[in-house]
C-alpha cells in the first residue's frame, strides 16, 4: 500500500533506525525482559542518534519532524517487541503534554535532558481505586502560599520505576462539580522528599517495560511545577489522548504484522502428515482470513495517520480503531500460536512472547469497553 505521508528521509530515517536496533536493542533484548526494564543506556544511545523526542522543535535540540517519523519508530520498536513501548510512551504521549502545556521556563528545563535520555518520563493518571473512571481519582494537589502539596498514590505506571519526571493527574478542586473540573497537571521530579517508587509490578507480559506503583506523601511542589492552567488538566488529557490511542493501534498493526509474518515461515517449514502445514486447506484459509483483516485494519489506520497529521479531530475514528485493531491484534496472536503447535506455547518461539504481549492493548489507554462508551456517546 502507498503510504502517502510518507517521504523518501523517512524510509532512510527507518533504514539507520532498523540497523540500529538490530545492534543495540535485538541481542539484549531478553536480559531486559529478565530485568524487567530498558536500561538508561539504551536510552542514551537513542538520544545521541537523535532517536529521543525528535518532534521537539530545534531550539531545545529537537530536530522538529513530523507525526511520520514516530510512526516509523513505533513500527520498528514493535518490529523488535512490544516491550518498548515505554519509549513511545515518553517519545509522543508525555513530553507533547511539555511541548503543548509548559510554559518556557518548563521547556527550557525539561526538554533537553528528554532529548539525551538524562530525563525519562512517565504519565500518572491511573490509582487504585480509579482508572477508567478518571474523573473519580484520589490524589490531591493542595495549594499552600505558593507550593502545592501532593498526596495520593497512582499504579500500573509505564517507566514509573525508572522516571525522572511523571507528569502527574491530580485534583486541584476535590470538590468540584462536575468532578473533572478539579483535575491539573502537575510534573513532578524523582528525588522531591515524600515522592516514593514502589517495586517494579509482576505482569504477565511486556516485560522489558518497567511498570510502577508511585506512592506521594506531603510532596511539596512549586507552582513553576504546574502544568497548564489549574483546572484544565482533563481537558488536556482528553486532547492528547487522541494521539496516544492512535499509537496503540499503530503498535497493534505492526505486531500483528510480525506475528503473521512469523507464522508464515513456520507453517512452510513445519512437515505433519508427509507435508508442509502450509499445504493443508485450513491454514491457507486462515491465512488468507487474517492477511484480509490486517489489510482492512492498515488501510483504515492509514486514513487516521493522515488526518491526524492534517489536526483533525478524529476521536471517534481512533476510538474504533483502538478496539478494533488490538482485538484483531489479540485474535491473529491466538490463531498464529495455534499454528506452532506446542511450540508456539515455548519460550524460545517469538510468537508466546507476541501473545502474552498484547493481551493488554485492549485494556490500557482507555480499555476497549470505554473506546465504544466514547464511540456510542459521539453517535447517539
Ligand atoms: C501494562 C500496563 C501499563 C499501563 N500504563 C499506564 C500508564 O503509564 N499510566 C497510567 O496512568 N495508567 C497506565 N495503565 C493503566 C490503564 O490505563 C488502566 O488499567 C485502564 O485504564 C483500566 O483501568 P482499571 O485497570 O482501573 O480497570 P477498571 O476501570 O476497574 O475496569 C475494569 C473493567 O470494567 C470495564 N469498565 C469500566 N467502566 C466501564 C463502563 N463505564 N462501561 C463498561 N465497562 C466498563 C473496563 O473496560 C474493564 O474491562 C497501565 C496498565 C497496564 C496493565
Amino acid at each position: 500500500m502507498e503510504r502517502l505521508y510518507l517521504t523518501e528521509e523517512h524510509e532512510i530515517f527507518r533504514q539507520a533506525l532498523r540497523k540500529f536496533l538490530e545492534k543495540e536493542a535485538v541481542p539484549n533484548y531478553e536480559q531486559w525482559e529478565k530485568n524487567k526494564e530498558v536500561p538508561r543506556s539504551f536510552w542514551k544511545k537513542l538520544g545521541e542518534q537523535g532517536y529521543l523526542c525528535p518532534q521537539v522543535e530545534e531550539k531545545y535540540g529537537g530536530l522538529g519532524t513530523d507525526f511520520g517519523y514516530a510512526v516509523v519508530m513505533n513500527e520498528e520498536m514493535e518490529r523488535v517487541g512490544t516491550g518498548m513501548v515505554g519509549i513511545s510512551l515518553h517519545n509522543d504521549i508525555v513530553i507533547p503534554y511539555i511541548e503543548s502545556y509548559g510554559t518556557e521556563e518548563q521547556k527550557q528545563r525539561w526538554l533537553p535532558g528528554a532529548l539525551t535520555g538524562d530525563i525519562i518520563t512517565a504519565i500518572g493518571m491511573t490509582e487504585p481505586g480509579a482508572g477508567s473512571d478518571l474523573a473519580n481519582i484520589q490524589t490531591t494537589a493542595i495549594r499552600d502560599g505558593d507550593d502545592y502539596i501532593i498526596n495520593g498514590e497512582k499504579t500500573f505506571i509505564t517507566n514509573g520505576y525508572t522516571a525522572d519526571l511523571v507528569v502527574l493527574v491530580c485534583k486541584t478542586d476535590p470538590k468540584a462539580n462536575p468532578p473533572h473540573r478539579g483535575i491539573s497537571l502537575f510534573v513532578v521530579e524523582a528525588g522531591t522528599p515524600g515522592f516514593k517508587k514502589g517495586k517494579k509490578l509482576r505482569k504477565i507480559g511486556q516485560h522489558a517495560n518497567d511498570t510502577s506503583e508511585l506512592i506521594f506523601e506531603d510532596v511539596r511542589v512549586p507552582r513553576t511545577n504546574l502544568l497548564g492552567e489549574e483546572g484544565k488538566g482533563f481537558y488536556y488529557l482528553m486532547e492528547k489522548l487522541q494521539q496516544e490511542r492512535l499509537l496503540v493501534a499503530i503498535q497493534c498493526m505492526a505486531s500483528a504484522e510480525k506475528m503473521l509474518e512469523l507464522t508464515i515461515d513456520y507453517v512452510k517449514q513445519r512437515q505433519a502428515f508427509g507435508t508442509t502445514i502450509s499445504n493443508f486447506q485450513n491454514t491457507q484459509f486462515k491465512i488468507a482470513e487474517m492477511a484480509t483483516e490486517l489489510e482492512i485494519g492498515r488501510t483504515f489506520v492509514e486514513r487516521l495517520i493522515l488526518e491526524h497529521m492534517k489536526g483533525k479531530s478524529i476521536v471517534t475514528e481512533v476510538s474504533m480503531a483502538k478496539w478494533w485493531v488490538s482485538d484483531l491484534a489479540k485474535k491473529i496472536a491466538g490463531e498464529c500460536m495455534q499454528f506452532h503447535g506446542g511450540y508456539g506455547y515455548m519460550e524460545e518461539y517469538e510468537i508466546a512472547r507476541r501473545y502474552r504481549d498484547i493481551a493488554v492493548t485492549s485494556i490500557y489507554a482507555g480499555s476497549n469497553e470505554i473506546m465504544k462508551q466514547i464511540i456510542a456517546k459521539n453517535l447517539l
